[in-house]
């Protein structure tokens, strides 16, 4: 599946994954350049011991995913998030990937753990897309890259 990080407002990295936001434990990085020690994002607060490490962009291993607390989804909300990311898919020529990143950038952790996975984001951009007849002439080129 396709990670997505999101910079907090202190300047690290956070991950959503399977609802709920990992972040980054240490500066050790992956082959990919991406964090690869995560934590729950609730450790601080409950002591969730839920963790996973990232071997690559599309490895993860779930060392423990038993989180002691709800992702407390944030479903109105998301929906929004998602009606803008479909609108944008008509409105722009990015990649879904980048379009995925620059929403999830403005959204709380809270909202993000409400969306659905960005592997199903990106179906859905492309679905827009071939609906309406706007994808770019080189989508199929960057489609067939990405994956
Ligand atoms: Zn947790």
């Amino acid at each position: 599946m396709a990670l997505v990080f999101v910079k907090n407002n202190k300047g690290g990295n956070h991950l959503v994954y399977k609802s709920y936001k990992f972040r980054q434990e240490n500066k050790e990085l992956n082959l990919d350049g991406l964090p690869k020690y995560c934590r729950c994002s609730s450790y601080d607060s409950t002591r969730c011991p839920a963790r996973i490490i990232l071997q690559s962009q599309s490895d993860v291993s779930e060392t423990n995913l038993a989180h002691n607390h709800s992702a407390k989804p944030s479903k109105r909300k998301a929906e929004e998030v998602r009606q803008q990311i479909l609108k944008k898919a008509k409105s722009s020529t990015e990649v879904p990937q980048a379009i995925l990143a620059s929403l999830f950038g403005g959204i709380s952790e809270e909202v993000a753990g409400a969306l659905p996975s960005t592997d199903s984001l990106a179906r859905e951009i492309r679905r827009e897309r071939q609906k309406c007849g706007s994808a770019p002439p080189n989508f199929k080129f960057l489609k067939n890259s990405q994956n």
